[in-house]
């Protein structure tokens, strides 16, 4: 599957930074703030796999991924792919029950064969978790992010340091609205 970056970045700008969600510090279990190519794999595999689920988390802001660092619950200080609307954690709905204990291994593989990317070693430490892209372009991304929040920035007049303020989130819900 050929994945478009600049365009997860575009949705990011547009329609994350300017959510009442961006900087809320509590768990997002509703997938419209996902990426709509992101969302739609995750429609398929729902249609293809035999087990239902539910989805504990999807869009993360970058305070409830600071927490979750502190309190060792994830690897990852701040800008995970959460937070960037491109994963989301399942659990697992068995006669009518929410758990852990479900087909985990089958999840994976029903996911490569929807489209989405083999998470390799994800899978062992972080079993309900599916992301967009793989673990290798992370950082691409976090890259092309970067870059489309600085000429965000720069054509917007504002000052070109790459972090989401108050001021930039104002430009971005006035130019995206
Ligand atoms: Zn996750």
């Amino acid at each position: 599957m050929k994945i478009n970056y600049i365009e997860i970045a575009e949705h990011y700008l547009s329609k994350i930074v300017t959510s009442n969600y961006y900087l809320q510090s509590n768990p997002v279990k509703e997938i419209e703030l996902l990426y709509p190519g992101f969302k739609a794999l995750l429609n398929k595999l729902r249609f293809n796999f035999p087990v239902q689920f539910a989805y504990t988390e999807t869009y993360r802001s970058n305070t409830l991924q600071k927490q979750y660092y502190s309190q060792g619950l994830s690897k990852i200080k701040t800008n995970g792919m959460h937070h960037y609307g491109i994963a989301a954690d399942l659990i697992f709905i068995i006669d009518g029950q929410r758990t852990y204990k479900g087909p985990f291994d089958k999840l994976h593989t029903a996911y490569e064969s929807v489209g989405g990317p083999d998470l390799g070693s994800l899978e062992n430490w972080d079993a309900g978790h599916l992301q967009f892209i793989p673990v290798v372009e992370q950082n691409r991304l976090r890259e092309e992010v970067n870059a489309a929040v600085l000429r965000f920035q720069r054509k917007q007049g504002l000052k070109i340091d790459g972090i989401i303020g108050p001021n930039t989130i104002a430009a971005a819900k006035k130019f995206y609205s």
